[in-house]
């Protein structure tokens, strides 16, 4: 298996994925920090997560 790398959208750093990690698991982008969300894993897709601040409640 070919290890793949993605970008990080936010600022194109390199985002190690773990090898148990699931489509729609959340990452921390290790250089911005930003919540980056697993779109698929084949092939690799990561996209910026929707902010969540605190909870605020509904
Ligand atoms: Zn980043």
């Amino acid at each position: 298996m070919t290890a793949e790398t993605p970008l990080c959208p936010e600022c194109d750093a390199e985002v190690e994925i773990p090898s148990d990690a699931m489509e729609n698991e959340l990452l921390a982008c290790a250089e911005c920090g930003s919540e980056l969300e697993i779109m698929s894993l084949s092939p690799l897709e990561l996209e910026l997560a929707p902010e969540v601040e605190e909870d605020w409640g509904e």
